[in-house]
């Protein structure tokens, strides 16, 4: 297994803002998160990385819990406008690709690694759910928030800042691993 030690010598290499390890049984699962996707996010029920199609509250803390470690990191992007979706889209992709480096050079050796993200996956112009199954589910990372859990709560237990100024989205990836 990785170590702690090692992961923090290779993700020097990234422009990463904060980060934390921690144990999965600090993970709280919250079903108000899901009612809130429900309600405001315009993604529910529209893609594969999203619910209903990841599943009840039950199966989701299954698939977490199986884990023994967490590891949660925060990188930034400054935009002009947080408000203008075609800049917030580009953001978020240069934080997957940051996602995918650390992926592929870090955690490489895991077979079996639970990556969740920000937002919903935009890897297909148009998500395939529900009519046909997911194109890629080995590149796709669900969001953190359908997995019914809450990012401000493990920052505020790790010290991590969620807001980072107006202008700067803090973007936040949650690998799971044993
Ligand atoms: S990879 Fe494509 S089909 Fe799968 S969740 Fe992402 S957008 Fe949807």
């Amino acid at each position: 297994m990785i170590t702690k030690e090692e992961i923090e010598k290779k993700i020097t290499k990234y422009p990463i803002l904060e980060y934390a390890f921690f144990d999965t049984s600090e993970l709280s699962f919250d079903a108000n998160v899901r009612t809130i996707c429900g309600n405001k996010c315009p993604q529910y029920g529209k893609s594969w990385s999203c619910p209903p199609a990841v599943g009840t509250l039950d199966e989701c803390k299954a698939r977490c819990t199986k884990y023994k470690n967490a590891f949660i990191f925060s990188t930034i992007s400054e935009v002009n406008d947080i408000y203008n979706m075609d800049e917030m889209l580009s953001a978020r992709d240069e934080h997957i690709q940051i996602v995918n480096k650390i992926n592929n050079n870090i955690f490489n050796k895991y077979e079996d690694v639970l990556i969740l993200t920000a937002e919903s996956c935009s890897i297909c112009q148009n998500c395939s759910y529900p009519s046909e199954l997911c194109k890629y589910p080995e590149k796709m990372y669900p969001c953190i928030e359908s997995q019914t859990i809450l990012v401000t709560e493990i920052c505020e237990n790790h010290k991590i800042s969620f807001f980072n100024g107006s202008n700067t989205v803090t973007w936040f990836c949650l690998i799971l691993y044993s």
